[in-house]
């Protein structure tokens, strides 16, 4: 199968995920601390770089112990990139560094989103990246503590300012006089009020430009939101992306699970019960006009052949008279045709719209089908001396077709749809016609076997009665 770029990162995450050893993970995780880090560390050293620009709004004696505590933070994470990776045996050692790790995760992203300010675009996606991240890759209920705690300290930090208890923040603007403070008590907005207010009296006293003020504002808020956007952004996308490649994952399964529940294994036929489900809804869509058929098949003594030949050889004979019957010819003949393995040995056609004449020579067609299609015992023909000695069976089935139509169906119905003709019917109704074909079915087993038997027609003949259908 092609592999697309696509497909490459949804399957490589995929593999990290259900396949990684779990120090492998953890290890994978410390790698991203240390990518998030080194994005900071940048930071710093870029505002440390323009610091005669830059220290207008950044608080240069709050920088300086952030750039050390970063620096050691990145190289610890660095360090434990490759410790944890070597960890293989040990599930004790394993479970220490990863609480390790994600404490001191939880302890650096509270600080950065404190001195960052809490309503910023970082804190948001640190806080709820950081935890799905580590969902996938750490031990889940670590980090679920560890999302408790970090949410605990960043509510308790946004109210300690309440209780007069100032916090370090690396935005400031230096040009107002406010007193350092009173600032960490406030909000930004309030802050920003604060600071036009006394730009104006600046300005009334002739101390200060007002367009300069203006401007220096200006520049600190987008400086600041570009820092946000900066830190936060290559985290959120790579979140989303992860995200998104989960939830294919998740899909992946379902429909990887749905496909086994509804399929048989040996013939890769429908199951009985996806087959009977198929059967209803295709009956409930059923129109004004039409006509619903279903063949029964059953192979005739297919006993003697588990007997005589062995299980296995059973088993192939099921496998091919199931491809005979999955054919694109009978796609073409009975058009949404749905074919399952109603039980053993027996097969079950269901030909939606499509009247008894048709049904009954699509079933004699695939009679023929069977009876002419010598089955071979083995695929592998070089191990036997010429394909005249491959040892061939003659199979045959015996067919039963009943066909209702809309007008009789309407008979059953529960209800009604409104402004439409389909019809909702009770759930048994299924097995009730099923059970009409099986007495065509047996009719012909008991004539002698390999033929195709009309359910319709023997009721016309009286020949067999329907039970009274009880709803
Ligand atoms: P008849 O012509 O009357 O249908 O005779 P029959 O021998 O086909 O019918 P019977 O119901 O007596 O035998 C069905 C056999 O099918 C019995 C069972 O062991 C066999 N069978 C059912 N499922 C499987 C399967 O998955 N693999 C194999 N190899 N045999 C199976
Ligand atoms: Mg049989
Ligand atoms: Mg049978």
């Amino acid at each position: 199968m092609p592999v697309s770029i696509d497909q490459l990162g949804y399957k490589k995450l995929t593999q990290i995920i259900f396949e990684w050893q779990a120090a492998d993970r953890a290890s994978l995780f410390a790698l991203f601390i240390v990518i998030e880090v080194a994005l900071h560390w940048l930071w710093c050293l870029f505002v440390w770089f323009k610091r005669d620009t830059y220290g207008l709004y950044v608080n240069m004696d709050l920088l300086y112990p952030v750039w050390i505590w970063t620096t050691v933070i990145g190289l610890f994470s660095y360090w434990i990139v490759g410790h944890v990776a070597r960890i293989k045996t040990s599930d004790q050692r394993l479970h220490l560094w990863q609480i390790i790790l994600v404490t001191i995760y939880t302890v650096y992203i509270a600080i950065a989103i404190v001195i960052m300010g809490y309503s910023s675009l970082l804190a948001g996606v640190s806080l709820v990246g950081g935890a799905m991240l580590g969902m996938m890759l750490i031990e889940q209920r670590y980090i679920w503590r560890a999302f408790l705690a970090q949410t605990f300290l960043i509510l308790f930090a946004v109210s300690l300012p309440y209780f007069g208890i100032a916090l370090p923040n690396l935005s400031q603007l230096v040009v107002t006089s406010l007193p350092p403070e009173v600032y960490h008590q406030l909000t930004y907005n309030e802050v920003m009020t604060i600071e036009n207010a006394i730009a104006a009296s600046n300005f009334k006293n002739n101390d200060l430009r007002w367009d300069s003020v203006r401007e220096i504002q200006r520049s600190s808020a987008f400086f600041w939101r570009s820092t946000h956007m900066y830190l936060a952004l290559p985290k959120a996308i790579f979140i989303v992306a992860v995200f998104r490649v989960l939830l294919l994952v998740l899909y992946a399964s379902k429909d990887e699970s749905l496909k086994q529940a509804n399929q048989d294994d040996l013939t890769h036929l429908k199951s009985r019960r996806h087959g009977l489900e198929m059967m209803q809804q295709a009956l409930s869509k059923m129109s004004r006009g039409q006509s619903f058929s279903i063949i029964l098949l059953d192979l005739d003594n297919f006993k003697d052949i588990n007997d005589e030949q062995g299980h296995d050889a059973g088993d192939r004979v099921l496998q091919k008279v199931s491809a005979i019957l999955s054919k694109p010819k009978l796609d073409v003949a009975g058009k949404d045709a749905i074919v399952s393995r109603h039980g053993g040995e027996e097969f079950l056609v269901v030909l939606p719209n499509t009247a008894h004449n048709k049904a009954m020579s699509i079933a004699e067609q695939l009679r023929q089908d069977i009876a002419q299609h010598p089955i071979a015992l083995s695929d592998n023909l070089e191990a036997v001396e010429s394909v005249d000695t491959v040892e061939c069976l003659n199979v045959t089935a015996s067919f039963g077709v009943y066909s209702v139509d809309y007008e009789e169906l309407t008979a059953y119905k529960i209800t009604s749809v409104a402004h439409t003709d389909a019809v909702s019917l009770p759930n048994d109704i299924c097995q009730y016609f099923i059970s009409i074909a099986d007495k065509a079915l047996y009719k012909a087993k008991h004539l002698g076997r390999n033929q195709v038997v009309s359910a319709n027609e023997l009721l016309v003949q009286g020949a067999i009665t329907k039970k009274r259908y009880c709803k």
